[in-house]
């Protein structure tokens, strides 16, 4: 059965002292819970915050990585570095990161590599813009996405991939997908992997919406049959709302 994921990434938020407080509330909130939960903290502070989590249930992931494993690549971090503070977890392809870092499929496509090569998980995202939304060409925009980042890897890596649709117009905008919008996406993500993998791989790779994803429309949104959770930006970075989206499960 393919797993239900809540993932707050908490973007270039919060410093060392706010990190320890983030956490503390969130240590506070954990209940047993159907959701795998995860939090992505800046790089600086993912040693602190993957000691200050063992044991909570909370799983500590990062927001970005090289695909290089060492090298003249200036203040940048690789797979193994992100290993070796105990994280096992990354985010791949953040719309963010493709608008202000200019990251592109192919670049992409290496950082899953890099990633998966030393047994990461990675939580790959992608999304269309405003534009492609209003001119029909959602489900191409997205399919490339996918195809071209995504489908040269064989069969038994999708088992440590998750997929994050963020349509971009709805990331910090307060505009939401709705949940009809997220699931007819989420059922053509499914459908375009069945299509190059078969369904046995299809139904087993978690599918998450982000997208302004908040306490009020969490329940109705996860409700969805291929929506497997969410990645939270915003209301990750309040304890209380950030556990309303995990129990809305
Ligand atoms: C995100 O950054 O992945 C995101 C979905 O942000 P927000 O929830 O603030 O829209």
């Amino acid at each position: 059965m393919r797993k239900q994921i809540v993932a707050g990434n908490w973007k270039l938020n919060n410093d060392l002292a706010q990190t320890e407080t983030l956490i503390t509330s969130l240590k506070a909130q954990v209940k047993t819970s159907a959701a795998e939960v995860m939090i992505a903290p800046t790089a600086t502070n993912l040693w602190h915050a993957y000691n200050s989590t063992k044991g909570s249930g909370i799983e500590v992931i990062a927001q970005n990585m090289h695909f290089a494993e060492n090298g003249a690549y200036t203040g940048e971090i690789s797979a193994s570095m992100l290993k070796s503070v105990g994280i096992n977890t990354v985010i791949l392809g953040h719309s963010e990161r493709r608008e202000y870092f200019n990251e592109t499929d192919e670049t992409l496509a290496k950082k899953v590599d890099a990633a998966l090569a030393k047994g990461m998980r990675v939580i790959f995202c992608f999304g269309e813009e405003l534009a492609d939304r209003k001119s029909g060409n959602e489900e191409t925009v997205v399919g490339n996405q996918i195809k071209n980042a995504l489908f040269h890897l064989k069969s038994a890596d999708f088992q440590n991939i998750v997929l994050a649709y963020e349509p971009v117009w709805a990331i910090g905008t307060g505009e939401t997908a709705s949940p009809e919008q997220a699931q007819d996406m989420h059922a053509f993500i499914r459908k375009t992997l069945a299509d190059a993998y078969g369904n046995d791989v299809a139904d087993e790779v978690s599918i998450l919406y982000g997208g302004s994803v908040k306490p009020a429309n969490a329940e109705e949104i996860f409700s969805k049959p291929d929506v497997d959770g969410g990645l939270i930006g915003g209301a990750s970075l309040n304890a209380e709302d950030f556990f309303a989206i995990v129990n809305a499960f």
